[in-house]
Formats: C-alpha cells, sequence, structure tokens
C-alpha cells in the first residue's frame, strides 16, 4: 500500500532555512512499523532527513515523536494501524528542534537530575540484602517501566506553558523513589517537588496517560506524592 509520510523538516544551522513539511511516499507492507518508514526514506529517498533510533525495540525512548498529533514511539507503531492515506510526523512538543524530527532532550534530562533519581540511604548496609516485600515493592514497581521517552512531559499542557516545570517523567521518577521502602531521601527531595515549577504545577489533565507508549499509571504516581507531601509537611 503506498503511504504519503508528511515529515517535518528544520535544519536551524542552515541560512534561510525554515520549518516547512516535506513528503515522502513509501510502499509499505503489513507489519511495517513507522521506524520502517523513516529508514526507507533515509535510505532510498532522502539522506538529510535526521531522527533519532536505536534499539528498535521500545526499550531505549529514543524514537519518540508526534505522530499524527498524539506523541507515541515511531519503532512501536504500525503503519498498518494508524488507518491513514497520510500520516504526519513532528518532533515533540515543548523542545527546541535540533534538526527535522530530533530534539534537545537536555532539559528533560536535567529536569529528572533534579529529583535525584537513585536511592538515597546512608545507613549501614546490612549483612546481606535491604529486605522489601512484595507488597511495598508494588506500590512503586510501575514506574520502573519508564524508558524515559519524554513523551508525557511534551504532551503536558502544564510543560508547554512553563518551561521550568520539571514535568510528569520527573515527578512520577520521584514518586519511584520516595515509596521505596529502602529510600531514606524524601527530605532531600521535597524542595523541588514542593513549588511551583514543581508538583503543584501538575493539574490532572491525564495527557501524560494518554501519551506514554508503556500505559504507566503516572497521574496516579503523581496523586500519591501530592498527598504525601501534605500529610508529611503540613
Ligand atoms: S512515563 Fe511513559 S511517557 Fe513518560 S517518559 Fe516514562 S515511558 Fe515515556
Amino acid at each position: 500500500m503506498l503511504i504519503n509520510f508528511k515529515v517535518f523538516r528544520y535544519n536551524p544551522d542552515e541560512t534561510n532555512s525554515k520549518p516547512h513539511y516535506k513528503t515522502y511516499e513509501v510502499k509499505t507492507q503489513p507489519g511495517m512499523v513507522l521506524l520502517d518508514a523513516l529508514n526507507e526514506i533515509k535510505w532510498q529517498q532522502d539522506g538529510t532527513l535526521t531522527y533519532r533510533k536505536s534499539c528498535r525495540s521500545g526499550i531505549c525512548g529514543s524514537f519518540a515523536m508526534k505522530i499524527h498529533g498524539i506523541n507515541g514511539l515511531a519503532c512501536e507503531t504500525q503503519i498498518e494501524k494508524l488507518k491513514k492515506k497520510t500520516i504526519v510526523l513532528d518532533p515533540l512538543p515543548g523542545f527546541t528542534v535540533l534538526k527535522d524530527l530530533a530534539v534537545d532532550m537536555d532539559p528533560f534530562y536535567e529536569s529528572l537530575e533534579l529529583v535525584k533519581p537513585y536511592l538515597i540511604n546512608d545507613d549501614p548496609p546490612p549483612d546481606r540484602e535491604r529486605l522489601q516485600s512484595p507488597e511495598v515493592f508494588k506500590v512503586f514497581s510501575d514506574p520502573i517501566g519508564c524508558i524515559l521517552c519524554a513523551s508525557c512531559t511534551s504532551s503536558c499542557p502544564s510543560f508547554g506553558y512553563d518551561k521550568d516545570y520539571i514535568g510528569p517523567a520527573a515527578l512520577y521518577k520521584a514518586f519511584r523513589y520516595i515509596f521505596d521502602s529502602r529510600d531514606k531521601g524524601a527530605e532531600e527531595r521535597f524542595d523541588v517537588l514542593d513549588n511551583k515549577h514543581g508538583l503543584w504545577r501538575c493539574h490532572t489533565i491525564f495527557n501524560c496517560m494518554d501519551a506514554c507508549p508503556k500505559n504507566l499509571k503516572i497521574t496516579q504516581g503523581i496523586s500519591m506524592l501530592k498527598r504525601k507531601i501534605v500529610s508529611e509537611k503540613f
């Protein structure tokens, strides 16, 4: 089946370059994902097209983009399931375009860093492992599936409005560690979370969950974090 791919193109390093769409026609086969079509375009039609890719298995998170209006992973999205004759591809909204479909992910990683995404515990290590019950693990096990694709943060209207907002992905990461019984770093994270660019910028709009390719319960985790901060600080 012949499908048109209307792809966002922009090279800020090129003089007189303006953002525009370029349409490519690709002969698709059942089972092809968007990554296959983009590879076909780059390898057979236009080598100047730029996009990120790595594992092709929905694990590295590098292939997130706006797919016909909704953020998602191009390596997991089957072309035939979109049921479109023309498919529009844009870079992730809210981030600076480096070239074509590749955006600058530094602000996303800097927000993650702010919430200290690692176990904090200065207690002397026990003889064997720090024990944890399956029930406690279940509370924070969902965000372990996060692949850091930034689809959630990019789709959040609050992030679009406030570029200093740390965004749902960073909040969800904070939830993952604060609810881990082995972690003692909640207090250290509260300053970053409890301010106008933190937790309270989330208005429970649920766009993040609609965009998450791993179907993670992001809003639920953020709400639990809000309740914890209110109960512990006030
Ligand atoms: S929570 Fe979901 S959408 Fe957000 S970064 Fe993780 S995998 Fe991507």
